[in-house]
């Protein structure tokens, strides 16, 4: 295996655990048989082993570790890195439905997997993890027995990766509308033509925290998708609820999952863009007693962070006023890149704006199978909030 050195002492970022090395921290690489994708055994200056991981020189990522141990890396190795992710997620309470693989949190830098109890959606958005897909399957057929394996390659974040863009069978093909169990609710999902991998585990439990606020409620939700939190509204005891997406597709599936609940006489979703008429309808001085905000990453970049909290200001603006004094918002934001405190400093100027007193009731995070490791600062990403909403 070639080694490759670091060309300083090892920085605190890498010596606290974080397994992402950047090409301006390696010494030049003279091994001419080193191709993108192969292992490399990491070294400090002076020669003190870092670990082992994999190779590509079209990244600004150039190496990722995947190990710190001098350890063989071959199919028993993902074996291993699997089980113990389902392992933590067992004990956690997970049993169908989870994210069964978190990439860097699970130690495996850019492998996702989702579980929806007997079919699984899988990612690889790097190089040297994609080039071990035939492992990562056959650890899966060997621990589940799947139904059926797919591949969500379709995300532009592979292209940095010198990779294309793919989704497909990784097991016989099936059918890809499949159903779930959640909270005691089902819920049809496309994994082949749905967003991301077909379904959000990642609010599952936030999901359940609505319960208390919605019950005799009129709700209105925008950016649904599925219709899952709006589903849940419903079933939780709401009168009427109102759900809204932009995407024709979203709308239908979120009805056909509204009737397999036989909740289709309380909860309708229409395509609308929240954009636009949340501000018509704030205008109009509709009001519901509890509006519900789960919107797309307004970013995927660092430079524009604040057209994403721009973004989130308006819609959350917008949102307050069409909150009955008394009543409650919901509202998430599920980027990396707007931190946990900008968020709420967003949610408080968008309530000065609207002349609200807003009255924090919950705050928390992504479901607890997307584990956060501290000092890693991209596996910490979804922002939930509920607060109480009164005139000023
Ligand atoms: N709440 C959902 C996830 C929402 S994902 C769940 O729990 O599963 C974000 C959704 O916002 C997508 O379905 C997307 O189609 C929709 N969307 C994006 N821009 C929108 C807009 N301007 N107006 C309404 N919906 C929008």
């Amino acid at each position: 295996m070639t080694k490759v050195f670091l060309n300083k002492k090892m920085n605190p970022r890498i010596a606290g655990g974080h397994p992402w090395i950047f090409g301006n921290e390696l010494q030049p690489i003279t091994d001419a048989n080193l191709m993108a994708g192969n292992l490399v055994e990491v070294y400090t200056p002076d020669k003190k082993f870092v670990g082992i991981g994999y190779f590509n020189p079209k990244s600004q990522i150039t190496v990722r570790l995947l190990t710190r141990k001098h350890e063989t890396i071959d199919e028993n190795f993902f074996y291993r890195k699997i089980m113990a992710a389902w392992q933590y997620r067992q004990k956690l309470g997970y049993r169908e439905n989870c994210r069964l693989f978190f990439g860097e949190a699970d130690d495996l830098p850019a492998l996702i997997i989702d579980k929806f109890n007997d079919y699984f959606v899988m990612q690889t958005l790097a190089l040297g993890i994609d080039l071990w897909k035939p492992a990562i399957v056959a650890a899966l057929e060997k621990i589940f027995h799947p139904k059926g394996i797919y591949e969500r390659n379709d995300i532009p974040v592979r292209e940095l990766e010198g990779l294309p863009q793919q989704k497909g069978f990784l097991s016989a093909p099936f059918p890809t509308e499949i159903m779930l169990n959640e909270n005691g609710l089902q819920f049809y999902a496309d994994i082949e033509t749905g967003q991301k991998t077909g379904y959000f585990l990642d609010q599952q439990h936030n999901r359940k925290a609505i319960e208390p606020i919605v019950k005799n409620a009129k709700v209105l939700g925008a950016f649904t998708y599925t219709g899952t939190f709006e589903i849940h509204a419903a079933h939780f005891g709401a009168t009427s609820v109102r759900g809204i997406d932009i995407s024709e597709q979203a709308v239908q599936q979120a009805n056909k999952n509204a009737a397999l609940n036989h909740l289709e006489n309380i909860c309708h979703f229409e395509v609308a863009n929240a954009f636009d008429v949340l501000k018509r309808w704030a205008k109009e001085e509709q009001k519901y007693d509890v509006i519900m905000l789960d919107p797309p990453a307004f970013t995927k970049s660092r430079n524009n962070i604040q057209n994403a909290l721009n973004g989130y200001k308006e819609i959350n603006l917008r949102g307050m006023k069409l909150v009955e004094n008394g009543g409650f918002l919901v509202t998430s934001s599920c980027t990396n890149l707007v931190n946990p405190q900008q968020f709420l400093n967003t949610i408080e100027m968008a309530a000065k704006d609207a002349k609200k007193r807003i009255r924090q009731v919950l705050f928390q995070t992504q479901s607890n199978d997307h584990p956060i490791i501290r000092g890693l600062e991209n596996t910490e990403y979804l922002k939930f909030l509920i607060v109480e909403v009164r005139n000023r």
